[in-house]
């Protein structure tokens, strides 16, 4: 059987990378990542202070920014509005959310429901952590949907798009300017295309390396990713029948490898720890709202948890 996308390519080689750059992020993959995001908001705000340091040039963006959140999150989208003017990117990014149809979406047949686990398949041999798609994971669904609906039916060409606790790194902009460019956008224009900006901190942020793009890398990048609203067409058509993977999963795995693809390196943008310490206790990750057919087969904690899987998902 082959190798899913994400196995073939989680190691991306960066060009240039000696032996003490291995040994930084070797030395990265054995830090807590709470250690991790404290070490990068620390860089961030140094070089937000740095006189004449470079921001985000955003210009050719014409959809600007797109926010996936939740009405209640208030201060999450005011954390995001921070940022995004502290970069030098719009600060207006409308906010995205699903409403009373996630109840409907949930009870019927367009969500995957167990058995089989919607991730492996398996009935009596899946041993997955969260085989049931939950809740709040509909709802995200269909809070990407709606900025996907937004933008395919929008007059305008590029969007970034956000979830509402992005976290930008030190080299935001360097690798803004460097990489998501107007050219870049020109040259992607028409066809289906999503630049990912950044994912899950992890050990392939510790990168000194000058700016590139990967194309064909796979990375979940479904907190700050650039695209198209040729991109935002397809997605919004192969997720009209049947949600059957988490978003990320479904976004990078699924659809995106069949289009133009470019990870940034180093990846730039990433979640807050907000995040990270907001994560709940895997019994309180139960739908809460309305039952399924099938109650949760299991909610065991994810071991990826605490060490991020590399792929640079939420797990
Ligand atoms: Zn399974």
């Amino acid at each position: 059987m082959p190798l899913p996308p994400w196995a073939r390519r989680l190691d991306f080689a960066r060009a240039g990378a000696d032996e003490a750059f291995h040994a930084r992020q070797r030395a990265a993959r054995r830090s807590p990542v709470g250690r991790l995001h404290e070490e990068f908001a620390a860089e961030a705000e140094r070089a937000l202070r740095e006189p004449g340091a470079p921001r985000c040039d955003a210009g050719h963006l014409d959809g600007g920014v797109l926010c996936v959140s939740l009405a209640s999150c208030a201060a999450r989208r005011e954390h995001t509005l921070r940022e995004l003017g502290a970069w030098g990117l719009p600060r207006r990014a409308p906010a995205v959310e699903a409403d009373l149809e996630v109840l409907e979406w949930y009870n019927s047949d367009r969500v995957a429901k167990y058995p089989p686990c919607f991730r492996c398949g398996g009935i009596m041999t899946c041993l997955c952590p969260n085989n049931v798609l939950l809740v709040e994971q509909v709802a995200n669904w269909l809070s990407f949907r709606r900025a996907w609906r937004t933008m395919a039916e929008g007059p305008h060409d590029w969007y970034l798009l956000v979830e509402d606790d992005v976290k930008f790194t030190r080299r935001a902009a360097e690798c803004w300017n460097a990489l998501v460019t107007p050219a870049l956008l020109q040259r992607c224009s028409g066809l289906p295309c999503i630049v990912r900006c950044g994912w899950q901190l992890w050990w392939d942020y510790v990168d000194d390396l000058p700016p590139e793009l990967a194309e064909g890398v796979v990375r979940m990048s479904n907190h700050c990713s650039v695209l198209n609203r040729s991109m935002a067409a397809d997605l919004l058509q192969a997720s009209d029948r049947l949600l059957s993977d988490t978003s990320d999963v479904f976004v990078h795995e699924r659809v995106a490898p069949r289009h133009r693809i470019s990870p940034c390196f180093p990846p730039s943008p990433t979640t807050s720890r907000a995040r990270l310490q907001s994560r709940p206790p895997s019994d309180r990750r139960a739908p809460r709202v309305m039952t399924q057919t099938t109650p949760p087969q299991s909610t065991r904690r994810c071991a990826s948890r605490r060490a991020p899987c590399g792929r640079g998902c939420s797990c």
